[in-house]
């Protein structure tokens, strides 16, 4: 993560691309900086400004706009907040925002303004959040930051220990891109961490486009699935990135072969600062309705939309 880039120019120039050729205009120094690994860099194709990878992580000065309907929590987040570092909005699900660190920036982020600060766990789970988990209801728990996988295996062994202990869980679930971006973390020590982790262990990826998968991460992808976890992935449906029923098949098609499942995709949340990343419901539903015809049922993502307050993420087509 130390070797990362997070200046502008030197991302520039590894991609051999001309700043005065750009047709965008970057922004040099943007509240949400700049981050992203050099394996991830590694599969942009040089001297094209429109790269599908390099779009996801460019700062743009469009991300200044303020565009009507967008805002800082979109999805509610705040008030889904049970105790510091957990948010519980759905039926028998806690999500845990473990550490605010991500080994890539992602512009679209719907957390990108999330008041980290504020809310993430401490280094040991208090006994007042293991109270707030130790309930019948709660019989999934879910690592989410950040990148869960950002925390050293060091802190992980004892979150994965304090969490065993809660008698009413069932499942553990992983929300990371960290296999994607940074294949070296999943390391033989992960592996077997999670392999000895009582319940189901269920990793859910963030891909978008089928260039994030090249030979290391498809490595990183085998091993990781020695520790018995089931892959699944969701991508964020992106102008100019993944708006194409080709691209999205592709996708699918690819992350099976790694051995992942397609889980969601989601509509862009209306955060500050992406508004320009928004693809229409009705573009949105024409792909998914071309790619029903395209994949077998099991390699169908669900288009979702997420919206503040309901009881679950809600179907597109109920829109
Ligand atoms: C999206 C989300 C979940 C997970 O929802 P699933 O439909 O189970 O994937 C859980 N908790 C919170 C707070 C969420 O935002
Ligand atoms: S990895 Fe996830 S949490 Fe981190 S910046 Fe990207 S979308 Fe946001």
């Amino acid at each position: 993560m130390a070797l990362s880039f997070s200046r502008l120019s030197k991302l520039l120039e590894w991609l051999d691309l001309d700043r005065s050729e750009l047709p965008y205009a970057c922004d040099d120094s943007p509240s949400f900086p700049l981050r992203v690994t050099r394996d991830f860099a590694s599969r942009m194709h040089r001297r094209d400004a429109y790269d599908p990878l390099l779009l996801q992580v460019l700062p743009l000065l469009q991300e200044s706009a303020v565009v009507d309907g967008y805002s800082q929590d979109p999805v509610g987040d705040m008030n889904a907040s049970v105790s510091q570092g957990v948010l519980q909005k759905y039926n028998g699900r806690a999500l845990l925002i473990t550490t605010p660190a991500c080994a890539i920036h992602c512009r679209y982020c719907f957390r990108r303004h999330f008041p980290y600060q504020q809310q993430h766990l401490d280094q040991q789970l208090s006994d007042q959040t293991m109270e707030k988990l130790n309930v019948p209801d709660i019989s999934e728990i879910i690592l989410s930051g950040g990148d869960p996988l950002t925390l050293n295996d060091q802190r992980l062994t004892q979150l994965l220990s304090q969490l065993k202990q809660l008698p009413h869980l069932k499942r553990l679930r992983i929300h990371t891109r960290m296999p994607v971006i940074l294949p070296s973390r999943v390391t033989p020590e992960l592996v077997e961490m999670l392999r000895n982790f009582p319940l189901p262990v269920t990793t859910v990826l963030h891909i978008n486009h089928p260039n994030e998968l090249d030979k290391s991460v498809a490595t990183a992808l085998h091993q990781l699935r020695h520790s018995n976890t089931h892959m699944l992935n969701q991508a964020v449906l992106l102008k100019g990135i993944n708006d194409k029923t080709e691209i999205l098949k592709a996708l699918c098609e690819k992350g099976f072969d790694m051995g992942i499942l397609p889980y969601y995709v989601h509509q862009l949340d209306k955060v500050h600062g992406s508004a320009h990343f928004q693809v229409s419901r009705e573009r949105a539903l024409e792909i998914e309705e071309q790619l029903r015809k395209q994949l077998p049922g099991y390699l169908l993502p669900r288009f979702v939309t997420e919206i503040a307050g309901e009881e679950s993420k809600m179907p597109l087509g109920m829109f």
